[in-house]
């Protein structure tokens, strides 16, 4: 008897295949040094004290972690104003995104974002059996605010508004934003993803949540991912205008989806500020360093806020020799075609050696 009857034996659900595949970045199955400038991830590695944190926990892990998160949940009302019942943790961002998914939407709903911008979007749609309605970025590559607002119907139960927008790095003043919230229904979510904001320029990075207070249908997500560099141990969190969705989210998801680890090392790494800054400080030089040596190669990277830069690579080059051509030589970025547009490269802001690296290579290619 054989053991396998063939490979189509099960039955699954359709929302396998509704989900687009989002390719994984190339580095994990790589050895020897490379640089990694793929994934927008920090560049620094985590702080002593964060690890200390994260480590002390580890004699304790025979019990479950808490599963409200209350330390952290804490630790982020006093660093954010916001009450402690109005703030979601989740295993990483997307997490939170995937569960809002779950919760608000169903099919014959419909969820709006722009396009391109963050891969999770497609599968928080396709997850839910919602209708995607995809609004493309303006010809500047910005997010089309007055289109998203149009886009609003009956059905819509969530808009995601990814500012800095992944990945094509541009931001959006806050008054725009406040503006495009005015136009959409109260019952309507509208989720700010700020995974970037500490980068933005445009607006102090915590300015968003004085709108909490005005629009009950908002909510502020945000990641100690990028800037706090602990996208390893996966945390997230969404300050909320009502407790509402956090009470939602509560229901649908599995118990402790937030670990030990990764609430200790998040608690900890809001003590530190200062490192905030530093790393702000340094994306700040990077960007400005960054944008000049790829102009004076011809290229115009689309004006960044964020910890990564996006630029069009000409008619004449061809995106995944050039993608192949930087990974052969030790570097790794990500293809515009595998993030919603063919002919772009999306390069995450590395320390100051590894930027020139990427330079060198690149310029070898072109
Ligand atoms: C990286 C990123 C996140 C963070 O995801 P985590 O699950 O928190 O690691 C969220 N939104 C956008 C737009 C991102 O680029």
């Amino acid at each position: 008897m054989p053991h396998n009857k063939g490979v189509m034996a099960l039955e699954f659900a359709p929302a396998v295949k509704r989900i687009p595949v989002y390719p994984a970045g190339a580095g994990y199955a790589r050895r020897g040094p490379l640089v990694r400038l793929e994934s927008n991830e920090s560049p620094y590695p985590p702080l002593p004290e964060v690890v200390a944190a994260a480590n002390a926990v580890l004699e304790g892990i025979n019990r479950y972690p808490d599963p409200n998160s209350i330390v952290l949940r804490e630790a982020l009302s006093a660093r954010y104003g916001v009450p402690v019942e109005r703030i979601a943790v989740g295993n990483g961002s997307a997490d939170i995104l995937l569960a809002a998914g779950s919760a608000l939407l169903e099919p014959g709903a419909e969820l709006i974002y722009g396009w391109p911008s963050f891969s999770v979007y497609p599968q928080v749609a396709g997850l839910s059996g919602a209708r995607a309605v995809v609004v493309p970025l303006d010809e500047r590559e910005y997010l089309d605010l007055d289109a998203m607002a149009d886009a609003v119907t009956p059905a819509t139960r969530l808009v995601i508004v990814c500012n800095p927008n992944n990945p094509t790095s541009t931001a959006l003043e806050l008054d725009r934003i406040a503006a495009f919230i005015e136009r959409v229904p109260s019952r309507v979510c509208v989720m700010i993803d700020e995974a970037y904001c500490e980068f933005n320029t445009l607006n102090p990075p915590d300015a968003s949540i004085a709108l909490l207070a005005v629009h009950k249908n908002l909510v502020l997500l945000r990641t100690f991912s990028k800037v706090h560099g602990l996208c390893g141990l996966r945390v997230g969190f969404a300050l909320c205008a009502t407790t509402e969705l956090p009470e939602a989210l509560s229901v649908i998801r599995q118990p402790f989806f937030a670990n030990a680890a990764a609430q200790a090392a998040a608690t900890e790494a809001l003590a530190h500020p200062e490192e905030v800054a530093r790393r702000v400080d340094s994306a700040h030089v990077a960007r400005s360093e960054m944008r000049e040596r790829l102009r004076s190669l011809g290229l115009s990277p689309a004006p960044s806020e964020a910890n990564f830069c996006w630029f069009e690579l000409g008619p004449l080059r061809d995106e995944a020799e050039i993608v192949r051509g930087l990974a052969e030589q030790g570097v790794l970025v990500r293809a515009g075609s595998a993030l919603g547009k063919q002919g772009a490269l999306r390069v995450t802001y590395g320390t100051r050696e590894e930027n020139s690296r990427f330079i060198e290579a690149l310029s070898a290619l072109l």
